[in-house]
């Protein structure tokens, strides 16, 4: 069942949250909605589950226009992140609770109920109190008891903001084998890029009440639309750099920006942006076109070794991000000076200051 909103509108008062918003979450998908707190994301997935009312616009599951329908007529699931399952049931009745009110026998509802309590290894734990439960297992309960009825849509909102980073991380990997052995489509928000990256089959990139790019975990990360998203996924490096004759220079360097988005020749400047992965590093400049700098911090704990190095010329610090192996080979000490070279570099609308 994919799910098509198109140019929904929603104004709170005389505050746009959304703005003509087309969306779809193809059939069995899980899609993520990524942005900047107060985007609309939250606003969004309210409007597609029938808990808010838009202006404008439609929602679809499937091809039904269900724009009319209230969310009980949507049959979709909830998972929030405050898990909201109820304290004075056990967990058997918490995952049970829509099943009844769906008028389910009691044989069938038991079937279901500890075919889904396995399935998040926590049958032993059936006759439990949600207080009885750590935070991870209380949010694996909340998923379950959302999927128990059987919805085609499952809409979740940063179902692991509460939880601890470890947590957060089994239950991510978690979540997406449950999703791709269930086949539903779920709508994610959350504010982890992380864990949008991780998860998803798809990114929906929000600011400002709209969209700026939806694309595959590769596509929204190897070709941000505009400089929002490249901002927006942070960890980069921004160069002000002149713009000559078609050529990209930030001092005597040229930029090697990727074909096709230099967009005018012309004098002006722009920012361009070269992610830590994106430059070499080493200590004889011999390739030339390099910016030279200090080495003032180096953080070699985790998968990537993160090196700062200001540049006095420019006024600038450069985060470069090494592989465990290249440092070693390097054995980089602080306070030395080091060359970097862009292997490429990505520009948007060129800001022209004539
Ligand atoms: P966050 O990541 O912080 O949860 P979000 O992207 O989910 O943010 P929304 O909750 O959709 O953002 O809110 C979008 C904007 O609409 C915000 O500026 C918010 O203050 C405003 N807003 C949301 N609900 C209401 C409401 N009921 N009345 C007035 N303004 C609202």
């Amino acid at each position: 069942m994919s799910i098509t909103a198109k140019n929904v509108c929603k104004k709170f008062g005389t505050f746009t949250a959304l703005d003509g918003v087309n969306l779809e979450a193809p059939t069995g998908k899980l899609v993520a909605l990524l942005g900047p707190s107060g985007s609309g994301k939250t606003t969004l997935l309210r409007i597609i589950a029938g808990l808010e009312v838009a202006d404008s616009g439609s929602v679809s599951y499937h091809d039904d226009d269900i724009t009319n329908q209230s969310a009980r007529q949507r049959n979709v699931g909830f998972v929030f992140q405050h898990y909201a399952l109820f304290k004075h049931m056990t967990v058997y009745e918490n995952v049970a609770f829509g099943l009844r009110v769906r008028k389910w026998t009691d044989d069938r509802i038991k079937k279901r109920v500890e075919e889904l309590l396995h399935l998040v290894r926590l049958e032993t734990m059936s006759h439990r109190y949600p207080s009885q439960l750590s935070g991870g297992q209380k949010q694996r309960i909340a998923l379950i008891r959302a999927l128990a009825p059987e919805p085609k849509v499952i809409l979740l909102d940063e179902p692991f903001g509460a939880l601890d980073a470890k947590v957060r991380t089994e239950l991510r990997a978690w979540l997406r084998r449950f999703h791709d052995d269930f086949q539903v489509t779920s709508l994610f928000v959350t504010h982890d890029q992380d864990e949008a990256f991780e998860v998803a089959h798809k990114i929906v990139i929000m600011n400002a009440g709209r969209i700026e790019q939806s694309g595959t975990p590769a596509e929204v990360f190897e070709k941000p639309a505009n400089a929002f998203v490249m901002d927006f996924l942070g960890n980069v490096n921004i160069f002000q750099a002149q713009l000559k004759d078609g050529r990209v220079l930030f001092g005597d360097i040229e930029l090697p920006i990727e074909s096709g988005r230099i967009l005018e020749t012309g004098a002006g400047t722009a920012a361009v942006y070269v992610r830590p992965h994106e430059l070499d590093l080493d200590r004889t400049g011999a390739v030339g076109n390099c910016i030279r700098g200090k080495v003032i911090h180096i953080n070699p704990a985790g998968s990537v070794v993160k090196v700062r190095v200001r540049a006095d010329d420019f006024g600038l610090v450069v985060n470069v991000d090494l592989t465990p192996d290249h440092h070693k080979k390097l054995g980089l000490i602080v306070g030395e000076f080091v060359f970097l070279s862009p292997k490429t570099a990505k520009m948007f609308q060129p800001d022209y200051t004539i």
